[in-house]
């Protein structure tokens, strides 16, 4: 559903990604790790076109966002094709980013209205049965101010949720929490994950959760793919040792 083809990022003089080849496949849950400044967070980013590439190819749906032209110049998509794409693509941070001065059901609310041109009544009944779904169905009427951190992350899924995407993009949603409310958001996305048609791709560092969600776990290491393979490969038999080193802080 998405893939990245020799994809090249960098940032001024350093280079974040030097040839990234990576395929998403319907369904799959695919947990991104690696160290510190890897270029984690840049790769997702790009499937958002929140970033552009410095080189190389990226499809999303059958969709070119980015390519090669004749191998030399980087040929962006054209507005209406890129908008189409984002529609697919639900992303949740680490940080929230929910609208302050909305409540949590008009934060859900905005976009299948004013990005999808929803009706009201349609954006609001999915908007409450997704809230519902996160276990938010009591707290509509409230703003963010007045919730939990773990409570926001939970509102900023529904919020993405709410789009119907083909693929969920989680970039380390419970690395701003407090160990107490880490639980309550890795429930909501293992739920999502069970019912399984959505694509994922999460950047994490709860490598159980990692080793127990993902179908396929992407080690990044000075921006190429060190390892992939079944969780089981990656994160308890690989003998990279750039790898083992990086799962050892972890135990
Ligand atoms: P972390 O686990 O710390 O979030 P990451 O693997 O997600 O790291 P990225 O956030 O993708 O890494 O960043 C990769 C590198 O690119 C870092 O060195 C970062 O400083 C640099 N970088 C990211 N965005 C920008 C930007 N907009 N301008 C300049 N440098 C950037």
């Amino acid at each position: 559903i998405a893939s990245y083809k020799d994809v090249y990022k960098s940032f001024g003089e350093v280079d974040v990604l030097k040839g990234i080849d990576l395929e998403i496949k319907p369904a799959e849950k695919v947990a991104l790790i690696g160290p510190s400044g890897s270029g984690k967070t840049t790769i997702i980013r790009m499937l958002m076109t929140l970033e552009e590439p410095t080189a190389g190819e990226i499809i999303v749906n059958g969709q070119n966002l980015w390519h090669m032209e004749r191998r030399r110049k980087l040929v962006r998509a054209n507005e209406s094709h890129l908008r189409e794409v984002r529609g697919d693509i639900g992303m949740v941070f680490q940080h929230f980013n929910l609208f302050p001065h909305m409540t949590i059901l008009e934060n859900c609310m905005s976009a299948p209205i004013h990005v999808k041109g929803e009706s009201k009544e349609m954006a609001r009944d999915y908007s409450v049965e997704m809230l519902n779904k996160v276990g938010l169905g009591d707290k509509l009427e409230n703003y963010p101010s007045q919730l939990s951190g773990g409570q926001k992350q939970r509102v900023a899924m529904a919020r993405a949720l709410v789009m119907r995407p083909k693929i969920m993009l989680f970039d380390e949603v419970t690395s701003a929490l407090d160990p107490e409310l880490v639980g309550e958001v890795l429930e909501v996305i293992r739920q999502i994950a069970k019912e399984g048609e959505m694509a994922m791709v999460l950047v994490t560092h709860e490598m159980d959760f990692a080793q127990e969600i993902a179908d396929r776990v992407v080690f990044l290491d000075n921006g190429v793919i060190a390892e992939q393979g079944t969780p089981d490969e990656v994160l308890m038999h690989s003998e990279n040792e750039r790898l083992v080193s990086f799962l050892s802080r972890f135990r």
